[in-house]
């Protein structure tokens, strides 16, 4: 197994995620790009964790003036971050090995929001069938399953399924997109939602997908739903 590692290793060189830059043994980030990694810090809107630009606000507008079907969230990075690369690059250039990397940083980072929700399960938002099948792999299912063996809560990856195909959303209108994803999504076969459950995402922007499966679940028994993702955004 060593030499095995050894040739692995002389063949793909470990590289910082961020910038590509060849590591040290044990590194798993350069120096340069770990002094710079920020994440999002106090004041942040109390539902869904933004960062916010005022220490006098309480929530993000967007929170101000609508409700909400999770009951509160936490997203660990800036969307403007250089993490934001990391993210891009396990959701469409294959690499899925930072997925444990910034599980890892999830983890440690919604540790004391944990203590309070105490969830059951985690639970990845879906990606379409014809999605998954063309990636090979759903990027929030690894982030919840990175979170979860650190966390040691079980993950189920079948609670929810995306019914129809969202893809062209990214055109919609905001209330379009809405009404669409609305309609995305039900509870997986056989499934009954129990208990508190922790959505795990790689991005939050509008929250619009994390309400459409909270919606979903609270429909269906869940207590309560809560939303943790990688980057966040901080505006609308
Ligand atoms: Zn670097
Ligand atoms: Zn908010």
């Amino acid at each position: 197994m060593y030499i095995v590692k050894q040739v692995i290793d002389a063949l793909y060189p470990p590289a910082c995620p961020l910038c590509g830059k060849l590591l040290e043994k044990g590194e798993t980030m350069c120096v340069r790009c770990r002094s710079r990694l920020q994440v999002v810090a106090e004041p942040r809107c109390m539902c869904c964790g933004r960062p916010l630009p005022d220490q006098g606000q309480e929530y993000c507008p967007d929170c101000a003036s609508m409700h909400h079907w999770f009951d509160q969230g936490a997203g660990v990075f800036p969307y403007q971050s250089a993490v934001r690369r990391m993210v891009m690059d396990l959701k469409f250039r294959g690499k899925t090995a930072n997925a444990r990397l910034l599980g890892r940083w999830m983890a440690a980072y919604v540790k004391p929001e944990i203590a309070l929700w105490r969830p059951d399960v985690l639970v990845p938002v879906p990606l379409h069938s014809r999605k998954l099948r063309k990636r090979g792999y759903n990027q929030a299912r690894l982030l919840a399953e990175s979170v979860g063996k650190i966390l040691d809560i079980p993950v189920d990856a079948a609670m929810v399924r995306r019914k129809g195909s969202t893809e062209a959303q990214m055109h919609l209108g905001r209330l379009a997109r809405q009404r669409n994803l609305e309609q995305a999504f039900a509870m997986g076969k056989n499934r009954v939602a129990e208990g508190n459950i922790l959505l795990v995402d790689d991005i939050y922007t509008t929250g619009s997908t994390a309400d459409a499966v909270a919606r979903v679940l609270k429909e269906n028994g869940a207590g309560k739903v809560y939303v943790l993702t990688a980057c966040i955004g901080s505006d609308f």
